[in-house]
């Protein structure tokens, strides 16, 4: 019997630090603070120094962090936010249900991530009577979208930028680790996410001492100094004590994990880059690699191959948000989505973990290689 591939090894990070997480989590089980306790804050800390940022707000998912930026803007009914129609639902859904208009823009086929023309497209384009007010641009798979140039239209246009770090927690961009991209950024600590915990989480990190006072406001029902002061309409939106316990493990190994991420990816990069369109990383950016995907007009016949080969493998995404149901009715950018469009057909992800042995990898390879 070979032994079985799977698509993300969560086993074989957990029997890596075992007995550190069992320890933590037993220390929160002793104290029994299991809401805001001490391992909370010092999450939080080591967060923002991984991030490179001055501040970091945990919360109880990824869609939160989305969600709770956008309150602290004030973003609701009337205002129209731009987002990526190729991502995961929660990018626009954060808009939506806060009864905000998400506006579906291209990507790029290299990159999958926003195309600055069809955004500028989109944000000079009729808006309907919409007042444009924020971007939410996606890192997807785990690679910085374009801030620079994101942040040109921004400011050109007195819009706020916030970054779906959801899938490149510790990737940077310009040459620099930062989470400092945009004015705020979000990011999920959903198991399968690079940086996951063991139940749902998420966190917003900022630069910005007065935003984090909303932030920190919002996400206890947006309490004042007093906890039965109200002053503004917020959620429950924490992160438990135990999964800050069990981030503070994970964050330990995370660097290590990124590297390694990153030589599995330089050796598919390497193998695959004759038989399919592999992915590319622009200058002065790495990936933290949070999805592996390659494109190819064979890809039925690919993802069939490897299951036969007891292979697993993923589409992300099948179809673009503005073919969804929930979302088919939002306006759409000028210049059309025909790229999300194409990539929807054409993508698909490989197994990608730090722990991904290179025999393993081999037997992958090979077969995509054999079905390209
Ligand atoms: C996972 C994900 C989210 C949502 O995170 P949750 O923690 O599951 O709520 C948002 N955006 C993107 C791009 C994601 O991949």
């Amino acid at each position: 019997m070979r032994k079985p591939i799977p698509f993300i090894d969560l086993a074989a990070q957990r029997a890596r630090i075992r007995p550190e997480l069992d320890a933590a989590i037993k220390s929160v089980l002793d104290h029994g603070r299991f809401i805001h306790g001490p391992e909370v804050a010092e999450f939080e800390n080591q967060l923002a120094e991984f991030a490179r940022t001055k501040h970091a707000v945990a919360c109880a998912s990824g869609t939160d962090a989305l969600i709770l930026p956008l309150l602290a803007w004030g973003i609701g009914p009337g205002d129209a936010v731009f987002v990526p129609t190729f991502t995961f639902s929660a990018t626009a859904e954060a808009v939506a249900v806060l009864g905000a208009t998400p506006v579906f823009v291209d990507v790029e086929p290299d990159t999958f991530n926003m195309d600055p023309d069809s955004l500028k497209a989109a944000v000079s384009g009729d808006l309907g009577g919409l007042n444009p007010r924020a971007i939410i641009a996606v890192d997807l798979f785990g690679l910085p979208a374009n801030y620079t140039r994101i942040g040109e239209i921004a400011t050109e246009n007195g819009l706020k930028v916030l970054a779906d770090r959801a899938q490149s927690f510790g990737a940077s961009h310009g040459g620099v680790r930062t989470g400092k991209l945009g004015d705020a950024a979000s990011t999920s600590f959903f198991p399968a996410k690079p940086l996951g915990c063991y139940g749902d989480g998420g966190a917003v990190l900022t630069d910005d001492a007065d935003f984090l006072q909303i932030l920190k406001s919002l996400r206890v029902h947006g309490q004042g100094t007093d906890k039965y002061d109200a002053v503004r309409v917020g959620l429950n939106s924490r992160l438990d004590t135990i999964q800050a316990a069990i981030l503070i493990e994970k964050l330990k190994i995370f660097e290590d994990e990124i590297a390694a991420r990153n030589r599995v990816a330089t050796r598919y990069n390497e193998q695959l880059q004759n038989s399919v369109s592999v992915p590319t990383i622009p200058d002065g950016s790495t990936s933290v690699w949070a999805q592996y995907t390659i494109r190819s007009g064979n890809r039925d016949a690919i993802a069939a191959a490897l299951k036969a080969e007891e292979i697993p493998s993923a589409i992300y995404y099948r179809a673009p948000l503005h073919v969804q149901s929930a979302y088919e009715g939002y306006p759409r950018a000028t210049l059309g989505l025909e790229v999300s469009e194409r990539l929807s057909m054409e993508v698909l992800s490989l197994p990608m973990h730090p722990y991904l042995e290179p025999d393993a990898q081999d037997r992958i390879i090979a077969t995509v290689r054999a079905n390209a």
